[in-house]
């Protein structure tokens, strides 16, 4: 639907309204229906045996999950899209498509850390080896490489620290060794990151974050390039993965404002992420979109936008001045997953899910997602808090 009659691109943005429906298709209803269902049947034996017609079984795709499919793989310019039930069900997703026992996967060591446990954990078991490389590596990700590298992982930039990720060059060393790239873009969305159009070729991202962005479903996707999408598309027929229609609704419900909120979240967290710089309790600032930041000029050049959730460390203080800074926020909820309407924060500490590298902070350690409130308030309420800090 999102193309014109010459078959020019509109924008991301008439992408994401126009993509995965058509009125015509549902009585005039701008929406696609939630369409419940397990079973299908044919008319006649001939056509059952011929598997006739579009749909042959609820978990294999209905017209519900079709639009959400359709509009994602657009969306990222990919040639497959499957869903998932979680974000994190994409990521095994994609590693199972792209491994067999006796395969070896190089891990990016600032993974999300529930990815972290399935290497550890399922992978493992099933015969597949993981080796942890320092996010900060680019080509030199080659002489980290074994003959029976199947995989290479990215994640970028990295979980709670941010780093950002040379991931053309990282591509261009796999590739020439015949390993996929697998990418976890969860948080730059393909808005702000065009994952394939940098050599990725099977692109993982949790919609529970910004797809959804209203902290209500779970779901995933991953996105295959043409080599890898009847690995993927295989994989998860036999693993026999579906999404319940509502959560697949909802997700293409979020897919219409993304764009719009995006850019507020984005906008917003850069003024928090410079304000936090200016402040004498906070150390140091990790955000990509910040000019001060190590993975800048690389954020620069590959992404086209920052999203609402980065970090800072504080300057040295007691766990009891945390507390005092994050209980009293009002306007911040203290928990994980992030990308919904509202702001978030998070005490972490980086330290015991860091193999290959060394974290090191000079204080305590805070992530924040920066939501859609008035921003004035949001930085009104870290400035209270901060004193607390300050005080404590
Ligand atoms: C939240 C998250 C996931 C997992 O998503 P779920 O839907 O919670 O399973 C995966 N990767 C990243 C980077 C995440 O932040």
């Amino acid at each position: 639907m999102a193309r014109g009659d010459d078959d020019r691109l509109f924008g991301p943005l008439t992408e994401l309204v126009a993509n995965g429906r058509d009125p015509e298709d549902a009585y005039g209803f701008v929406n696609p229906p939630v369409m419940r269902g397990s079973t299908v049947v044919w008319p006649t034996v001939a056509d059952l045996k011929a598997l006739r017609g579009r749909y042959t079984y609820g978990r294999r795709g209905s017209p519900t999950s079709d639009a959400l499919v359709d509009a994602l793989q657009r969306f990222e310019g990919s040639s497959h899209v499957s869903l998932a039930p979680s974000g994190l069900n994409a990521v095994a997703l994609g590693l199972l498509a792209t491994l067999s026992a006796g395969d070896h996967l190089l891990m990016v060591d600032t993974v999300y850390q529930p990815t972290r446990q399935l290497c550890d954990g399922l992978l493992k078991r099933l015969g597949i080896e993981t080796d942890y490389y320092d996010p900060t590596l680019g080509s030199d990700i080659a002489g980290w490489m074994r003959p029976n590298t199947r995989a290479v992982f990215v994640e970028s930039p990295g979980s709670l620290t941010f780093e950002v990720q040379d991931v053309p060059a990282i591509a261009g060393a796999a590739h020439a060794r015949g390993a996929a790239v697998v990418m976890d873009n969860t948080w730059a969305t393909p808005l702000f990151f065009r994952a394939h159009d940098f050599g990725v070729d099977v692109s993982v991202s949790a919609g529970t974050k910004y797809l959804g962005g209203h902290a209500d479903v779970l779901i995933g996707w991953v996105s295959a390039n043409a080599q890898y999408a009847a690995a993927v598309k295989a994989t998860h027929g036999q693993l026999g993965l579906c999404c319940g229609p509502d959560d697949v609704f909802m997700a293409l419900r979020g897919m219409r404002t993304l764009g719009v909120r995006l850019a507020h979240h984005q906008a917003s967290a850069l003024r928090v992420a410079r304000w936090l710089e200016s402040r004498s309790e906070v150390a140091r600032v990790m955000h990509p979109a910040l000019e001060s930041d190590p993975g800048h000029a690389l954020w620069k050049r590959d992404f086209s936008g920052a999203s609402g959730l980065f970090a800072f460390e504080l300057v040295p203080g007691s766990d009891e001045a945390v507390a005092a800074f994050l209980d009293g926020l009002e306007l911040f909820g203290l928990g994980f997953s992030w990308g919904g309407y509202e702001s978030l924060a998070i005490p972490f500490d980086a330290k015991p899910v860091r193999t290959a590298t060394r974290w090191t902070p000079a204080g305590p350690t805070v992530r924040l997602h920066i939501g859609l409130e008035d921003v004035e308030d949001l930085i009104a309420d870290l400035e209270a808090g901060l004193k607390r800090y300050g005080a404590g």
